[in-house]
């Protein structure tokens, strides 16, 4: 694989019960930090994985039916931790930002999409159909608040199955080379939403496969420790979600040495963050 360099960031977080999240967890909240990654790439220059949460969330919930959405997961966010804040603070000019690859679009994980205008935004099929088919008023209901979404999306996207180099896997069937350099390498984890996907990467030291919500907690992986049933109300196909935690499974047990990152995962994640952009030398 073609190294790239890896700086992993917190934009806010919102509370969740541990007994929901993972199974035999407590009635305590957790926090579920909204991660994303930026990436440097040696030719093509720095790529955000995510976005975070933005103070459009607050915004973009303040009236029924969105404040559903709201009043179910209780978000923190100062706004000096938003994406677009901690890159001035690290000097990297917005603008400057030409790619970002959207694992899911949950609010937590586009919330700051609207502030990457040069951004071209690589999604999976599944993923953009379904938020052009919802409408406005019942995207809230799957996670989806498209306030949240810049108008252009369409004219912005790039679809990673149409766009990348394409060939087979032995567990995730295709594999998706997204800019045919083998640097970054997406698969195909659907389940907890409509084409979710993965991210796999390489920097000097490690290999990380940043895996977004497709398991919660990396108990799911390690000691088979599934979310409680409750939530599979909000995923997309509880089938899809268990099959997707099967294949990680089976990658983890094939490529124990790659780091698998899931977004919520303090855990794994707490010592991976930084706020000064590389300094981790992850
Ligand atoms: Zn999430």
């Amino acid at each position: 694989m073609i190294e790239v360099k890896l700086h992993l960031g917190y934009s806010g977080f919102c509370l969740a019960k541990e007994h929901h999240t993972i199974k035999g967890g407590g009635n305590i909240d957790v926090k579920f930090n909204a991660l994303w990654a930026l990436i440097q790439h040696p030719s093509k220059g720095y790529i955000l994985f995510d976005t975070g949460y933005t103070q459009r969330f607050f915004k973009a919930t303040k009236k029924y039916p969105n404040k559903l959405y709201a009043n179910l997961t209780k978000v923190v966010l100062k706004e000096s931790e938003e994406v677009k804040q901690q890159m001035k603070k690290n000097k990297i000019e917005c603008k400057d930002i030409k790619h970002i690859v959207i694992s899911h679009f949950h609010a937590d994980h586009v919330g700051g999409l609207k502030d990457f205008e040069n951004a071209q935004i690589h999604v999976s099929k599944a993923a953009l159909d379904q938020v052009n088919k919802l409408p406005k008023l019942l995207a809230f209901s799957k996670g989806i608040l498209k306030e949240l979404l810049p108008n252009n999306l369409n004219s912005r996207v790039s679809i990673i199955e149409e766009n990348s180099l394409i060939s087979e896997d032995s567990i995730f069937n295709n594999k998706y080379d997204l800019f045919g350099d083998g640097s970054l390498i997406i698969h195909n984890l659907t389940g907890h939403a409509a084409g979710q996907i993965g991210l796999l990467l390489e920097t000097k030291k490690n290999k990380y496969f940043l895996v977004a919500d497709a398991c919660w907690n990396i108990k799911a992986i390690l000691e088979n420790k599934l979310p409680s049933p409750i939530v599979r109300l909000f995923f997309d196909s509880w089938k899809d979600y268990k099959k997707s935690i099967l294949k990680i499974k089976k990658f983890h047990e094939e490529n124990s040495s790659v780091i698998i990152v899931p977004t919520h995962c303090a855990i794994t994640t707490d010592k991976l963050v930084s706020n000064t952009f590389f300094s981790n030398d992850l």
